[in-house]
């Protein structure tokens, strides 16, 4: 095994020069020991327990304007939508009696989803439920708009610092979005006393090893409770149309060293991941993850979702065939774990 493995296993840390040269080299690390290496880190602090959350995708309307992302602002073949209060209520009913105790609502920088509007149904979904763990993915927002939140009762917050190279940050974002607000913002919720997961995508245009040396940097420093990482997938009507994606074997080997590296970290296997290959959601879990995030969403949002093409929205990896899902993992030697899930403390 690659003596720089060795020595991020001995201190959980590596400088910014020896991340670039391990990444710089990934293609060449023994990858069976890799993954191996990382399954039995996940298994020393989870066993063979698997989380689910329960993904419930809110608005698709959203002011921002990222180059890589399907429901861009500047797209206009995409059909816009809002879920209303009983329907993401409902989506959540569903998601309970199916097991669920984490919801997470994501969507676009909707300012049609006031502050206001979302902390009452924060409220309303902690008082249905109060067994289950809400998790925010709304983008970046004042900080006030995350304290209103966290005090209405929300737990957790999925920010992807999307790259932690400010040059590559601005080849994949428009001039008025910066890296340093959005770590502004990562700080700050962190700060409030979410829960907060950072990430970025695998294979993004501009990726290198140095831009990837300073994500684990980041992330090091950060210590985020999740990280969210998976392939670039191109979307037809965004710039990044002709892009190629990011590939599986990339995406393992950054989830592996991910779980190395924070060692107790909540890891979904994304549904990018399950959208580039049909068994990219065990093969994530088999490489350190241990999140998995079925879609709740009503099926007409679904189709409308677009953050890439052919998104995954049937089959496992919708959340109503829990069972397969949970097939799927015996599989594998996993279970579904019952409970929030919360990051061990
Ligand atoms: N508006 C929220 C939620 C964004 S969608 C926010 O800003 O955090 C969630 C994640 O999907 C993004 O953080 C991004 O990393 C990922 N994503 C967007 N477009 C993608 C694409 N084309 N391929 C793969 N992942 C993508």
């Amino acid at each position: 095994m690659n003596e720089r493995i060795q020595e991020l296993l001995a201190g959980r840390r590596l400088s910014f020069e020896q991340w670039r040269r391990l990444l710089a080299e990934r293609q060449e690390l023994d990858k069976a020991a890799l993954f191996s290496m990382a399954e039995r880190e996940r298994r020393r602090w989870y066993g063979d327990e698997i989380y689910v959350r329960g993904l419930i995708e809110c608005s698709n309307i959203c002011k921002n304007n990222c180059l890589y992302c399907g429901i861009r602002r500047d797209n206009r073949t995409v059909s816009r939508y809002r879920l209303d209060r009983d329907t993401i209520l409902a989506c959540c009913e569903k998601g309970y009696a199916w097991g669920f105790r984490t919801f997470v609502l994501q969507g676009g920088e909707d300012p049609g989803m006031t502050p206001a509007w979302v902390a009452e149904l924060v409220r309303s979904i902690k008082q249905r439920w109060p067994d289950c763990a809400v998790t925010l993915s709304l983008g970046e927002q004042e900080r006030s708009v995350y304290q209103l939140w966290f005090d209405a009762g929300a737990d957790r917050y999925l920010l992807r610092h999307e790259t932690a190279d400010p040059a590559h940050y601005g080849m994949l974002h428009p001039p008025e979005l910066s890296l340093a607000h959005r770590m502004d913002c990562l700080r700050r919720l962190k700060e409030i006393g979410y829960q907060v997961g950072a990430g970025f995508m695998v294979g993004s245009p501009g990726q290198t090893a140095d831009t990837l040396a300073r994500d684990f940097c980041f992330l090091q420093d950060l210590q985020p409770q999740m990280v969210g990482i998976g392939p670039f997938i191109p979307q037809k009507d965004t710039p990044f149309a002709h892009q190629p994606p990011g590939t599986l074997e990339d995406t393992l080997v950054l989830l592996a060293l991910v779980r190395l590296t924070l060692p107790r970290v909540l890891l979904p296997a994304t549904t990018a991941l399950g959208t580039i290959h049909p068994q990219g959601r065990e093969l994530g879990i088999r490489a350190g993850g241990n999140v998995v995030m079925p879609n709740l969403s009503p099926p007409a949002a679904r189709d409308k979702y677009t953050l890439y093409d052919n998104k995954l929205h049937t089959g496992d990896e919708a959340a109503e065939h829990l069972a397969g899902l949970k097939q799927r993992l015996a599989a594998i030697g996993c279970t579904v774990a019952v409970g929030r899930g919360d990051f061990p403390t």
